[in-house]
């Protein structure tokens, strides 16, 4: 995104060094995403939004969609594989090879609409996920889990009105990108947290509002978007959780997993900008996948 932005290449080097300082590293299959195919990105994309991107792909330097978000010349490739690792941790999931995942990739993707790259995003990883679990697998209920702090509209935008699809999010309101709030759909459970919330208001919203909703539901399959910048230490963002209400919040989709989506959690990075504080989210993120 160049230089001083904060989604930046070290904050796959801050997640990857803390699991091995935690000791998780050797518990973990690790894959190499494929790319995702352009038949599976079309699945929430329109044709010419993915022909805009491709045609916006510098041969050098940065060309800016809007002023939070760049392309350099390997960000395309770059968000190509971001897709493909969600939807290859879907078919992993759907296999039984591996239960639960997590997908360490950059550039997130819960701000792309349908047809607009916005707030560091490009393709929406997490929805092309779960476009590809219903259009390949059949399944006709999966959850997305978006606990970011800033507000999943584009994954909103993409599934509001398919049947196939809840979403349960909090976010910090007000805070980018100020929407989210009047969603009239019964499977867009929005929650907007105020500045300044800590994990007493988030865990009251999980209780309270996502986990009746995913009962209710019965999803086949749970995709995180799983964005850390709502930690305390978070330079982006005022809300302040810490990495025990990550673990918690980990451990409550899990329950839900197990009752009814034979345990499967497919989980994708989307923010959280203090290098220290996102390493140490992701562990205990991790960890309690882990141990499901
Ligand atoms: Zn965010």
């Amino acid at each position: 995104m160049g230089p001083y932005h904060p989604e930046c290449p070290e904050r796959l080097d801050a997640i990857s060094d803390r699991l091995i300082a935690a000791g998780l590293d050797g518990h973990l299959h690790h894959y190499v995403a494929p790319a995702a195919t352009r038949e599976q990105i079309e699945r929430v994309h329109g044709a010419r939004y993915i022909d805009e991107v491709e045609g916006a792909s510098p041969e050098t330097g940065l060309h800016f969609i809007d002023p939070d978000t760049a392309l350099n010349p390997y960000s395309l490739q770059a968000a190509r594989h971001a897709a493909g690792a969600v939807v290859m941790a879907v078919d992993l999931a759907m296999s039984g090879e591996c239960t639960t995942a997590f997908c360490a990739v950059r550039p997130p993707g819960h701000h792309a609409e349908r047809s607009r790259a916005m707030g560091f995003c490009l393709f929406n990883n997490v929805a092309i996920g779960a476009a590809h679990a219903c259009e390949v697998h059949g399944l006709e209920r999966v959850a997305i889990v978006d606990f970011d702090v800033h507000h999943g509209n584009g994954t909103e935008e993409i599934f509001t009105g398919d049947p196939r699809v809840l979403m349960v999010s909090t976010f910090q309101h007000p805070l980018y990108p100020y929407c989210g709030l009047d969603n009239p759909s019964p499977l867009m459970v929005n929650i907007p947290l105020s500045p300044g919330s800590g994990g007493a208001e988030f865990r009251a919203a999980v209780t309270g509002r996502w986990l009746p909703a995913m009962e209710k539901y019965r999803p086949q399959l749970i995709l995180i978007s799983a964005g850390f910048d709502a930690h305390r230490e978070d330079p982006l963002a005022n809300l302040k959780l810490t990495e025990a209400d990550y673990a918690w919040v980990t451990r409550e989709v899990l329950a839900v997993a197990r009752k009814h989506a034979q345990g499967r959690v497919v989980s994708s990075l989307e923010g959280g900008y203090g290098l220290s504080a996102l390493g140490r989210s992701v562990a205990e993120h991790v960890r309690e996948l882990v141990s499901a």
